[in-house]
C-alpha cells in the first residue's frame, strides 16, 4: 500500500528502552534494571498526587472535563496569566504538534538547532514542510539569525534547556533575537526542563508570562513528564497569547488528556516544595558525574537539566557502550543517531547513580 509520500523520510521516534524490554531480551531481573534513559525524576512524583489519583479512581465511566479548567486556572496562577493563554496537550509533544500542524504547510521552513528535541523533525515532515537545522551544536543566535534571514521559516525551535545536550540559551540574548523576528513567524520556546535551568543559574530562566508580554509570536512549551514526575500521565501545556491559543485549539482532538492525569497534574502543582526538592537534589548529584568526568578526562556538557551528556573519546565508541551497560541492567541513551559519539544519562537517585559508576568505571 502507498502512503502519503511526506512520510517517506520519517525515521519513527526512538523511545528509551523500557525496563520490560531489558527484562524480556536479556533476562535481567526487573529489581536489577536501572533505566536512566528518559530524564523522568527519579523521585517519581509528590504523594499527594497519588492519593488524589486514587480518590477519583471511581471516575473512569466519564468523559474528563474537556474545559480542563483546574488545570488550566492552577497553571493560569502559577504563571500569572490568563485561562486563555494555555492550553493543554498529552504531554508538551501534542502541543508541538498542534503548533505545526496549524502553522507549518507543504514547503514552509522550520528552522532548529542542529542537535534538539526529534519531535520537530518528525512533526514538521508529516506536514511536507523543510526542516533548517544550524551547524553549532550549542544553539547560537547570530547563526538561528542569518539561517532565519536566509529561510524565512515559519517556526523556529528553540529548545532551551536543550535537550539532548542540556545547554541552555542566555535569556537576554533569547529575547534580542526574537525582537528580530517578524511577527508571523511562530517561535516556539520549549522550556521542558525550564524548572532545572531557573534553579541553576537565573540568567538562563524565563518566565512565559514576560515572553507573552512581549511578543505575540511566542509559544512556550512546558511539562509535568520531567520535574513534576508525572511522564506516565502524558500532560504538557503551551502558553501563549489568546489568538495562538485559538488557532491550537482548532487542531485539538477533544477530551485529550484522561481525568486521572488532569488530575495529577493540577495537585503536582499544588505541591512545588517536594519538585524543588527534586532539583536540588539532582544538581547535588550531578556534581557527582562531573567528578567522575573530570577524573575519567571525558568531556562533560556543562547541563542546565536531569541528565548529563558525555562526549566520549573516539576509541570508546558510544553505541557499544551504551549496550554493554544494558547488558548489566543499565539503560541509558546513546546518542550516535544524533551524530554524536556520546551519551545521555539521567540523573538518578544516589543508588542508581553508584550503580552507574560502578559499571562505567571500568567501560570508560
Ligand atoms: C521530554 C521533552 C518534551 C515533552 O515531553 P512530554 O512527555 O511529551 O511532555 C518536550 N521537549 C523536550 C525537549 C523534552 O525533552
Amino acid at each position: 500500500m502507498k502512503f502519503n509520500s511526506t512520510l517517506d523520510s520519517i525515521k519513527s521516534y526512538q523511545a528509551g528502552k523500557p525496563i520490560e524490554l531489558v527484562v524480556r531480551e536479556y533476562g535481567i531481573d526487573k529489581k536489577d534494571i536501572v533505566k536512566l534513559a528518559s530524564n523522568e525524576n527519579p523521585f517519581g512524583c509528590s504523594p499527594k498526587v497519588k492519593s488524589a489519583v486514587s480518590a477519583i479512581i471511581d471516575n473512569m465511566a466519564l468523559y474528563p472535563d474537556d474545559s480542563m479548567l483546574k488545570l488550566k486556572s492552577a497553571l493560569a496562577q502559577k504563571y500569572a496569566i490568563e485561562d486563555s493563554e494555555v492550553i493543554i496537550g498529552a504531554g508538551s509533544d501534542q502541543v508541538i504538534e498542534f503548533a505545526i500542524h496549524a502553522k507549518a504547510h507543504e514547503g514552509a521552513s522550520v528552522l532548529m538547532n542542529s542537535v534538539t528535541f526529534a519531535m520537530y523533525e518528525i512533526y514538521a515532515k508529516q506536514v511536507g514542510a523543510k526542516i533548517i537545522r544550524t551547524a553549532s551544536v550549542m544553539h547560537n543566535m547570530e547563526e538561528f539569525y542569518a539561517l532565519y534571514c536566509e529561510h524565512k521559516p515559519s517556526i523556529i525551535f528553540l529548545c532551551t534547556p536543550n535537550n539532548p545536550t542540556g545547554d541552555a540559551i542566555d535569556a537576554s540574548s533569547m529575547i534580542e533575537f526574537i525582537r528580530k523576528i517578524d511577527s508571523d513567524t511562530l517561535v516556539i520556546v520549549d522550556g521542558a526542563y525550564m524548572e532545572y535551568a531557573r534553579l541553576k543559574d537565573a540568567s538562563k530562566g524565563v518566565e512565559p508570562r514576560d515572553l507573552i508580554a512581549q511578543f505575540d509570536n511566542v509559544l512556550f512549551l512546558g511539562t509535568f513528564s520531567k520535574a513534576y514526575g508525572l511522564g506516565g500521565m502524558r500532560v504538557g501545556y503551551g502558553i501563549a497569547q489568546a489568538p495562538i491559543i485559538k488557532a491550537l485549539y482548532k487542531v485539538r482532538p477533544p477530551f485529550n488528556i484522561t481525568t486521572l492525569s488532569l488530575e495529577a497534574a493540577s495537585v503536582a502543582l499544588e505541591d512545588e516544595p517536594f519538585v524543588q526538592g527534586c532539583i536540588e537534589d539532582n544538581f547535588e548529584q550531578m556534581k557527582r558525574y562531573e567528578a567522575f568526568a573530570s577524573a575519567k578526562k571525558i568531556e562533560i556538557v556543562d547541563s542546565y537539566t536531569n541528565f548529563v551528556t558525555l562526549s566520549l573519546p573516539s576509541v570508546k565508541n558510544s553505541s557499544y557502550i551504551a549496550q554493554e551497560l544494558l547488558k548489566k541492567g543499565m539503560i541509558i541513551r546513546d546518542l550516535s543517531s544524533y551524530g554524536l559519539n556520546a551519551i545521555r544519562v539521567t540523573i538518578g537517585t544516589s543508588k542508581q547513580n553508584d550503580r552507574f559508576f560502578e559499571l562505567a568505571e571500568s567501560m570508560l
